[in-house]
């Protein structure tokens, strides 16, 4: 048997209170002093995405700064986002289909180049146009393939189609010069269709191989079901967009949401990392493969369609049993990160506490704060037992994604103390990065 992936978990929830706020502002102060402390300008980034890159930096800084606006007293944000743009290369032909997401490749430093101009007081034409002509051949690369194997979020078509549609929201300039590129208005619908039949090519795949008659996706030629490879991701992102557009795959959609929660339950709430994977002795507890996606995506479906949510009641049963998981198995060995460790899961039972009644909602609330303080006190910022992730200050593997996620609570747990009703709206929560699960904000 291999080794377990997690500590056990003896955390106690966190308090509902003014110190747990002022902890979390103060551990947000104290990891952008740790990360400015151990990172030189981007310069040339060879890393132009968000995941790893330099951008991935700034684009934490660009949601704290929206988010808690009252840090610019102590943060210079517009300084240090400028410190972690990398210099901005024009990508045409050096783009390939099947890696275009700004989570994993360099249309990630394009979408960041594209919203300075509408946040930095010295903004420069030139930059918006290099990332603007990068989008384009991006966007029309995804529209325009039919090669199967690139639609999860990291690197495909639905992190491409999550990112435009929250660069859509920011200013009507850009939906302008948007309708100008190949395929124009519709560019939204051809990539939601690109997705769903590359959906159902593989469920006859999944059919033949797997007795699962649902949409399924390949990924390196497993089909992968959580939230950065495979299906919990790629449906969370198709909820999200508008709704006339994917009101007609709902059905569809549905029917594979509720196949990925029959899979979950009959795992005792853990999701499989893949199809054929039900059987793993230590099954995956992170956002990139297992339940925490499927935690997100049900959140996201009740968010998004509350309606066909309640109507059936796996939805809820796979969504507490997967959480429930998530509690016991979520101090995963590597890490702090949100992408394959702590800050990951933590910030998914935060999505999970958000739009639960009162008593439900205080007691996700405490232990999703429990993982994102407990994140805190793992290495680069603290010195417990922990894996030290691979890149360190990094959006998705390290300190930087603990900040968006620590941001995010705070504005959750200030709307509670203030004794504002739950309007997302009203509070600033952006979901989470990358995935959303709150549809469009402008900031992804
Ligand atoms: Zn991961």
């Amino acid at each position: 048997m291999s080794a377990q992936l997690y500590y056990p978990n003896t955390l106690q929830p966190s308090s509902l209170d003014v110190h747990t706020l002022s902890l979390l502002e103060d551990s947000i102060l104290a990891g952008i002093q740790l990360i400015e402390q151990n990172t030189a300008p981007a310069g040339s980034d060879s890393h132009e995405n968000l995941y790893t890159g330099h951008s991935g930096i700034a684009w934490a800084y660009c949601r704290i700064w929206y988010q808690l606006p009252h840090l610019e007293s102590k943060i210079k944000f517009e300084e240090l986002i400028r410190k972690h743009q990398p210099r901005l290369h024009r990508h045409e032909h050096s783009l390939h289909a099947g890696k275009l997401s700004p989570i994993g490749t360099p249309t990630g430093a394009a979408f960041m180049g594209a919203y300075t101009k509408y946040i930095m007081s010295d903004a420069d034409d030139g930059r918006w146009e290099k990332a603007m002509i990068t989008l384009e051949f991006a966007v029309g690369m995804a529209c325009a393939s039919d090669e199967d194997g690139g639609d999860e979020v990291l690197y495909g078509r639905a992190g491409l189609l999550w990112a435009l549609l929250n660069l859509q929201k920011l200013d009507p300039a850009v939906r302008e010069r948007m309708q100008e590129w190949e395929g124009g208005e519709d560019i939204v619908k051809v990539l939601v269709q690109k997705i769903i039949d590359a959906g159902r090519r593989g469920r006859i795949k999944a059919k033949k191989e797997h007795n699962l008659n649902t949409l399924m996706w390949e990924w390196h030629d497993k089909m992968y079901l959580g939230a950065m490879h495979g299906a919990a991701g790629i449906l969370t992102v198709l909820l999200q967009v508008p709704r006339e557009t994917i009101e007609p795959f709902l059905p569809e959609i549905l029917t594979e949401i509720a196949a990925l929660c029959h899979l979950a339950l009959e795992n005792n709430g853990l999701l499989p990392s893949s199809l054929g994977a039900q059987h793993r002795s230590n099954p995956h507890v992170q956002i990139c493969h297992g339940s925490p996606g499927l935690v997100l995506l049900l959140t996201t479906l009740r968010q998004r369609f509350p309606a066909n949510y309640n109507e059936y009641a796996a939805y809820s049963h796979a969504l507490h049993a997967a959480a429930k998981k998530v509690w016991e198995q979520g101090l995963v060995k590597k890490g702090l990160g949100i992408c394959h460790g702590v800050g990951g899961n933590g910030w998914v039972l935060l999505m999970l506490a958000q739009g639960c009644g009162r008593e439900e909602k205080e007691k996700w609330l405490g232990r999703a704060l429990a993982l994102l303080v407990e994140a805190g006190k793992m290495p680069p910022i603290g010195d417990q037992a922990y894996r030290k992730p691979d890149a360190p200050f990094s959006l998705y593997e390290g300190v930087a994604g603990t900040l968006a996620a620590w941001a995010e609570a705070y504005v959750v747990l200030d709307g509670l103390l203030d004794g504002k009703n739950w309007d997302e709206g009203a509070m600033k929560c952006l979901g989470f990065v990358g995935l959303g699960g709150r549809g469009p904000t402008g900031l992804f």
